[in-house]
């Protein structure tokens, strides 16, 4: 891994998923389901036509709910080429549901997915970041190869269990290389709306930092429905640009890095 630096965006494709995965009666609110439609309305497009620009093959993550709803909407993404990873079923926290329950989210995440692409996905994003401590033997139970959910490491890292290795090897990510923590704003969340160039001075700052970095990757999550935006997408566009300008760096999917770790 020393002569390239793997750069990896990660992408969800949440739509309305977040509000009805949070409560259950939030089917019922039109408008607030409107945000994560924008995704699917607006966002989406434009997006796949800066990560084409600048040649990056992306991995998308949808819950399965999503997908069954706007099957279109994976399959185009499918096809330019992007890696179609699973985001659950019901974008329900794992760490809130029983042993059947995040069982059941997992599969049916994963099934719905295959029958829409033709291909099982075998990189798993779990909605809020969490894990139960059933998740670990759950994913190698379904034949989950990639995780992108812990925050512990700068480097891709294969999971280990009593000194001896997993098929499961971890993406981790960082808040700060995210665009929620810019972006995401609602009556709940109690916080005021970031300037683009605040995430893209902290994302350059950190890319900068980890390309120095011996072994180490640049992993930047994304959501369509914040990303997508006209302002936000010419601020990518130059993220992108500076990132592309050094030398080593590679664009790859979660596959193709978790594909690198021994
Ligand atoms: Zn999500």
């Amino acid at each position: 891994m020393s002569d390239i630096f793997p750069v990896v965006v990660g992408i969800c494709l949440d739509a309305e998923a977040i509000w009805v995965g949070k409560a259950p009666e939030n089917k019922e609110r039109p408008v607030l389901l409107s945000h994560g439609a924008f995704a699917i309305r607006e966002g989406l497009a434009p997006l796949l036509d800066v990560l084409d620009e600048h040649g990056v093959c992306a991995t998308f993550f949808v819950p399965g709910m999503i997908a069954d709803r706007y099957p279109d909407a994976v399959k185009l993404c499918a096809d330019r080429g992007h890696e179609i990873g699973s985001h659950g079923y019901a974008h329900l926290p794992v760490h809130t549901l029983t042993a059947e329950q995040e069982e059941h989210e997992l599969v049916a995440g994963l099934d719905s997915l295959a029958r829409i692409t033709g291909q099982r996905p075998t990189t798993w994003r779990s909605p809020s970041w969490e894990f139960s401590p059933r998740t670990l033997d759950l994913l190698l139970k379904h034949g989950v190869s990639v995780s992108t959910n812990y925050h512990d490491a700068l480097r891709p890292y294969r999971h280990m269990r009593d000194g001896k290795p997993l098929p499961l090897v971890e993406l981790p990510v960082q808040w700060h290389l995210a665009d929620a923590p810019y972006f995401l704003y609602g009556g709940q969340i109690g916080r005021v709306i970031r300037p683009a160039t605040d995430a893209e001075q902290v994302w350059t700052e950190e890319f900068d930092g980890l390309y120095e970095a011996p072994g180490a990757f640049y992993h930047l999550t994304l959501h369509v429905q914040l990303i997508g935006h006209p302002g936000r997408l010419r601020m990518l566009r130059r993220h992108l640009r500076h990132v592309r300008g050094r030398p080593r760096v590679q664009f790859m999917t979660s596959r193709q890095a978790a594909s690198l770790v021994p």
